[in-house]
């Protein structure tokens, strides 16, 4: 494990870096397309991590979050990247094939295809709210497409940093994969490295830096960035269900959740009810928030902006219900209903189990309040009519959208996971992931009867073709 420290010396923790990046570019010198085997052999090692050391893992994120629930570590964390990794080993040696391509007439009989070759070495920068998720699904992708990785994953989960660098220092070679743990300094310098790709997951405000310190070396990046993610729900939807999947989306890992609702959308004249709803729904689910069931807020700080938004919130109009009282360390889950335009709480992403409720008069309004803001990483829309779902998905963009549910589209390993816009740009998981992180080389063989020479000064036979186009 790497524990790189800037201040002992800025020179050699940069130079420490560099290193690493030149044995991983020599690796790719040495062997620059891996076969599907190797890559296969790779991925499994990633999925022994998580299975071989689940306890230590989840105890490691445990500390860090002060508490996190256990099955929200297993089933969020573990699970997810263990079925991501099945997925890219069953499937990687067909995502490796070739593809065929058609040929223009003038071109016949030759042949072309695209194939999917490694990028070469990919830096992965990712956050502290699902630390192993964020860090071992992308590294899942980047290794079915054949790169090496280097990986800088947060300073505020330092255990579990601390831990994945030590277990991936055991399973893996340097040349392969490496792990360097560190703060923003670090951070703010693995983003001005010379990398074949930047994936970079956080705040939408850091990603703005990371893709401008990394265009200096013309790195291309995907950004899995923030923003508020709204759910609509509509008259003809039955409350009930709404309540279950928004509470479910919303309050696991206490809101610390990238595409957790951010704001709730309901008719006109239904606030109050689905408010107390919604807090009914979590008093049923989790009666004691001092239980294990229950997780914590990260640090100090987080804790601390998620009480001054709610206190600006309410001290401006907005009417306030929580399910109890949370013991240090956590925050009650909290329903705004109707905080008035302006307040930090409708323009800022929450990151915290603080759920605005907003009525609107009717689906234009909905989606007027949804396009006045950047567009968002996940859409939520509940309703039964084809209409008013074909009304919601073509009058909003978003990342990504879940009909009738929360959260979903992400773990679906057919589908590319990603933002757009101010939430993001480039999507990964399963073979988008493989893309993504591939290099898709065009490929013309000429045919045995083609002479493209015979196309070449003086022109005559060209006269022909040129006449006809
Ligand atoms: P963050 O942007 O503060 O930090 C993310 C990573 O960037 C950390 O490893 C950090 O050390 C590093 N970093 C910080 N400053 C840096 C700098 N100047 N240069 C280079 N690296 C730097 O984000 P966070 O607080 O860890 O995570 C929360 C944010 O991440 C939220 O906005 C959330 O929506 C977003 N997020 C997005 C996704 C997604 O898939 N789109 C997933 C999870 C979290």
């Amino acid at each position: 494990m790497l524990e790189l420290a800037v201040s002992k010396s800025e020179v050699s923790v940069s130079e420490r870096l560099d290193t690493i990046l030149e044995k991983q570019q020599a690796a790719c010198r040495r062997q620059r397309v891996l076969s599907a085997d190797q890559r296969r052999d790779a991925i499994a090692r990633v999925k022994k991590i998580v299975t071989h050391h689940k306890d230590a893992l989840i105890e490691a994120v445990n500390r860090d979050f002060g508490h996190r629930s256990r099955m929200e570590t297993e089933l969020c964390e573990l699970m997810l990247v263990a079925t991501a990794a099945d997925h890219a080993r069953s499937h990687v040696k067909k995502w490796m094939k070739p593809r065929r391509r058609g040929v223009n007439l003038t071109s016949l009989p030759g042949s072309a295809w695209v194939q999917h070759e490694p990028l070469g070495v990919l830096g992965i920068i990712s956050p502290w709210n699902y630390p192993l998720l964020l860090t071992l699904s992308p590294l899942i992708d980047a290794l079915a497409a054949g790169n090496r990785v280097m990986i800088k994953p947060s300073e505020l989960t330092p255990q579990t940093s601390a831990l994945m660098a030590q277990l991936i220092e055991t399973y893996f070679d340097e040349e392969e994969v490496a792990v360097v743990t560190g703060g923003i300094d670090i951070g703010a310098y693995f983003s001005t490295m010379p990398f074949d790709h930047l994936l970079f997951t956080g705040s939408t405000s850091i990603g703005r830096r990371i893709a401008l310190a990394a265009a200096e070396n013309l790195t291309p990046t995907t950004l899995e960035l923030g923003g508020k993610s709204p759910a609509i729900v509509c008259d003809d939807y039955s409350m009930d269900k709404a309540v279950r999947s928004i509470a479910l989306g919303k309050f696991i890992n206490a809101g610390q959740t990238c595409i957790a609702p951010d704001y709730v959308l309901v008719p006109k004249g239904t606030g109050t009810a689905f408010a107390e709803a919604l807090i009914a729904e979590v008093k049923r689910g989790i009666p004691d928030l001092a239980s294990e069931t229950y997780t914590g807020i990260v640090n100090e700080r987080h804790l601390e902006r998620l009480e001054q938004i709610v206190t600006e919130a309410a001290r401006l109009g907005g009417k306030v219900l929580t399910a109890g009282q949370a013991p240090v360390g956590k925050m009650s889950p909290t329903v705004i209903l109707n905080p008035p335009n302006g307040v930090a709480i409708l323009e800022e992403e929450i990151f915290g189990p603080v759920l605005p409720i907003v009525e609107y008069s009717d689906l234009d309004d909905a989606l007027r309040f949804i396009n006045d803001r950047t567009h968002p990483l996940a859409l939520y829309v509940f309703t039964k009519n084809k209409s008013r779902e074909k009304q919601v998905l073509s009058g909003a963009i978003s990342g990504g959208v879940s009909v009738n549910s929360t959260l979903l589209h992400l773990v679906q390993h057919n589908l590319p996971f990603g933002g757009v816009g101010h939430s993001g740009s480039g999507a990964y998981h399963g073979e988008d992931g493989f893309k993504r992180f591939s290099h898709a080389r065009s490929v013309f063989k000429v045919g045995p009867l083609n002479s493209f020479e015979m196309l070449g000064p003086p022109f005559g036979r060209l006269a022909k073709l040129t006449t006809n186009f």
